[in-house]
């Protein structure tokens, strides 16, 4: 059974005029709804994070910053990220409900999601930005690292944005292995997320990018992933697994030239459910209404009835990949062939 975590409480986060909207998540709850799946799937009222519990990651003045802002009013915190009045009680509420996925993996459920908003991997330890007031997957892995004696953690984000504040966060880190494939950042906010930034100190090694060209298709991002994701998580071998799911790397998403169709998020979801050790998902992006909630459905679909790659036998006719992708995958081999067995 799969847990969501989800509560009317998200679309509080009021923006105007703003691609993150409340929108996204009516959009998703609709075709869950509709779809009848919602009957398949345990849903899970998030708690809300402690102050404390943002602390682990946040300094105080990022913290208290965003709260004073938000309740005086709220308003553009920076030029891409909106926040209402009720924004920080939200975005706590993000955060917490991160952490009760990351809970509920652990405990009776077989992977569990967390569909918040607003979204966290851009907020760094002590900055609000690209819609992120507070990162809620690493708020949601201290915790579990503080309380639950987990050592090692697995991190793939496939929002066609770099989590710059996941990153930053752990990058010194040994014990936080964070993969992201996105969009090349020569053409993409936050402008970093090259493959030259592998970690630093003990963390050298433990953070990895995949920046793909614009024009990018399904077929390019599992040529990469098949020979990337699986052998490096298989070597590293984490104990827990945590993935920021983002849809704006789609066809028809207005944020990004990456060119995804439906299918790429099945794969996914497929490649999750043969991922060994508890999962737990956390929504990031995706910014076209009907994209982000027929994709979403289908990687529910699929994270639901646990189908396999090897259930399904699907077999691509039209596996066309770019040279540029090749040359990719071979610089990246380059890079982290010391660190990892390929
Ligand atoms: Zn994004």
């Amino acid at each position: 059974m799969m847990a969501l975590i989800y509560s009317p409480e998200y679309l509080k986060h009021r923006t105007f005029n703003h691609p993150e909207s409340p929108q996204r998540l009516i959009s998703i709850m609709n075709s869950l709804e509709e779809s009848g799946l919602i009957n398949e799937v345990t849903i899970q009222t998030p708690h809300m994070a402690k102050e404390d519990d943002l602390r682990r990651i946040h300094s105080k003045e990022h913290v208290e910053h965003v709260k004073s802002f938000c309740e005086g009013g709220g308003g553009y915190l920076d030029p891409d990220t909106y926040t209402s009045p009720e924004s920080y009680q939200i975005a706590r509420l993000a955060a917490g409900g991160t952490i009760t996925a990351a809970e509920l993996a652990l405990e009776s459920f077989s992977s569990s999601y967390s569909m918040v908003r607003p979204p966290g991997h851009h907020a760094t330890p002590d900055r609000a930005m690209g819609f992120c007031l507070f990162n809620n997957l690493a708020v949601a892995l201290e915790h579990l690292r503080e309380t639950k004696n987990i050592k090692k953690f697995g991190i793939f984000d496939f929002d066609v944005h770099y989590g710059n504040g996941t990153a930053e966060i752990f990058y010194n880190d040994p014990d936080v292995l964070y993969i992201s494939i996105h969009q090349d950042p020569h053409t993409i906010f936050p402008s970093e997320g090259f493959v030259e930034e592998i970690g630093r100190g003990p963390g050298e090694g433990y953070n990895l990018n995949i920046p793909v060209a614009p024009g990018s298709k399904t077929s390019d991002y599992i040529y990469l992933l098949e020979r990337i994701l699986k052998p490096v998580f298989e070597d590293f071998g984490a104990d827990f697994y945590f993935y920021d799911v983002g849809f704006d790397a789609h066809q028809d998403d207005p944020l990004s030239r990456v060119l995804l169709d439906d299918y790429f998020f099945e794969w996914m979801a497929m490649e999750i459910v043969s991922q060994p050790g508890p999962a737990a998902l956390t929504l990031e992006g995706g910014y076209n209404l009907e994209s982000l909630a027929r994709c979403n459905l289908k990687m529910i679909n699929v994270l639901t009835h646990e189908i396999t790659i090897e259930d399904q036998k699907l077999t691509r006719e039209d596996y066309k990949v770019r040279d540029e992708t090749k040359i990719l995958f071979k610089k990246i081999e380059d890079n982290f062939s010391p660190f990892f067995t390929f």
